[in-house]
């Protein structure tokens, strides 16, 4: 334990080393591993060595400072001390009886941070490994009102159900509702408006249209922080749809829900405590290692009716007076995922976070400022968080940019320094910074928009 915690701490102080994606093909790292595992014990030197050589040079590093791709997401000291003594204690809480401080450090963690996002006394939190779990618990939940004959029959003699989600909602949802047994077409992609938010006008009226062709609308998931450009739809809107129609309100609040710690990043997110459902991930935007997604609830009991099922081998005498987390989701057993939570709040405190979030906003503001001041780029989306969405803008076509951004994208990437993503808005591709890095400064910025000019003029001279 001692040597591989002093590993742990030698990686993080020099993660930046590395280049952020590993100099690594595919099948590469697999050729080197033996094809069958060893009969007799190895002593443990040679399986740290091989750790370093084999394991950690080729992992893209998360934890690097110009790890800019995706949500970019961090995992902290607390967070790593806390999710290492949950590994010493294996426990696994699925009932209450088998782990006590793990069921009520849950309850007590998750409604910490509903306090800390000023979401509404009666919110009940518990924590999934991710967000897509989450959200498809919620949508469980929302076909068990509508239909709890669900439950025991399944779909057969329904009629179709409906779920509506924005163009921009992660695929998650899609997911969500393929398992769910709803099929693809079930879920309704509402069209955005020219800032990338949902229309509830259009929400309304294919809510209408569906009801009228003898479907049966029962959910809508709205986003705040959408994956792409982290547009926040206007959830007060769509929950007076919601509840006129009756339907169960989602919200994906997985990455930007963080933020709602900060009164004036909650004021953007309106309408979060009309959510019949909310998702957040302390792994995104919370300094939390991977995984923790807390799912809240206005009413638990909606999403136990949909999932609780307890066989004679899992009865125990507390049935009834504590919380059974098994009770909550198709999953039985659970890993001690509040620990870590527990002890990133407590040791940064709610206004060391909210430094932390803030600071990552006002170096997205930065980046944005340098890109609006280069002749040849611009900036794609609002940016209300820390995430930036930009492209060059060379002379041709659309067809002609999307390859140039794409040539650029991949040479900046190749540098080793910092790691962009992609996505498309308004069918152009555009170029993703994602700020969520604790160890992330304005020197790593100011690399990456150096290597984007730098590239972008060469791709230009080039042509
Ligand atoms: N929802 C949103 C808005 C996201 O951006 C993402 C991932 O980036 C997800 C859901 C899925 O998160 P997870 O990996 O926890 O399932």
């Amino acid at each position: 334990m001692h040597r591989v915690a002093d590993m742990a701490a030698d990686y993080l102080e020099h993660v930046a080393d590395y280049p952020v994606l590993p100099p690594v093909r595919p099948g590469e790292v697999r050729a080197q591993l033996p094809a069958a595992p060893p009969a007799e014990g190895e002593p443990l030197e040679s399986l740290l060595g091989d750790y370093r050589r084999l394991i950690e040079p080729n992992v893209t590093h998360w934890n690097h400072p110009g790890f800019l791709a995706y949500f970019s997401i961090t995992g902290s000291a607390p967070g790593i001390l806390g999710e290492t003594l949950a590994a010493a204690l294996n426990v696994n809480h699925m009932l209450w009886k088998t782990g006590p401080a793990p069921t009520e450090l849950e309850e007590t963690v998750t409604d910490w941070l509903r306090q800390m996002m000023d979401l509404p006394a009666g919110f009940v939190g518990h924590i999934n490994d991710t967000a897509s779990i989450s959200s498809l618990l919620a949508i469980g939940a929302a076909r068990h009102r509508a239909f709890p004959e669900a439950r025991t029959q399944g779909l057969t003699g329904l009629p179709p159900l409906t779920v509506y989600c924005s163009e921009h909602a992660h695929s998650s949802i899609d997911k969500a509702v393929i398992t769910l047994g709803l099929g693809q077409t079930a879920l309704r992609k509402v069209p955005a408006d020219a800032a990338f938010r949902l229309d509830p006008a259009a929400l309304a009226r294919m809510v209408a249209e569906d009801r009228a062709a003898g479907r049966q609308p029962i959910c809508v998931v709205a986003t705040e922080g959408t994956t792409s450009s982290t547009s926040v739809d206007p959830v007060p809107a769509i929950a007076d749809v919601a509840a006129r129609e009756g339907l169960w309100l989602h919200v994906d609040a997985a990455y930007a829900g963080s933020a709602a710690i900060c009164p004036e990043y909650r004021a953007l997110m309106p309408g979060m405590e009309r959510a019949d459902s909310l998702v957040v991930n302390p792994h995104k935007w919370l300094f939390t290692p991977v995984d923790c997604s807390v799912l809240f609830l206005r009413d638990p009991d909606a999403l136990r009716a949909a999932f609780a099922l307890t066989p004679e081998y899992l009865r125990t005498a507390e049935q009834g007076t504590a919380t059974n987390l098994m009770d909550y989701g198709p999953q039985m057993g659970r890993r001690f995922r509040s620990l870590k939570l527990w002890f990133v709040i407590r040791a940064y405190g709610v206004e060391g976070l909210r430094v932390r979030i803030r600071a990552h906003c006002a170096l997205a503001q930065m980046f944005a400022s340098w890109v609006r001041a280069e002749a040849g780029f611009e900036v794609c989306a609002p940016v209300p968080f820390s995430t930036v969405c930009f492209r060059a803008t060379p002379p041709g076509d659309g067809p002609a940019q999307d390859t140039f951004n794409e040539r650029l994208l991949a040479a900046v990437n190749a540098a080793g320094p910092v790691f962009l993503s992609h996505t498309k808005l308004n069918a152009r591709i555009v170029l993703r910074v994602a700020i969520g890095n604790m160890r992330t400064r304005e020197e790593h910025l100011a690399t990456a928009w150096r290597l984007v000019r730098d590239g972008a003029e060469r791709l230009r001279r080039a042509v």
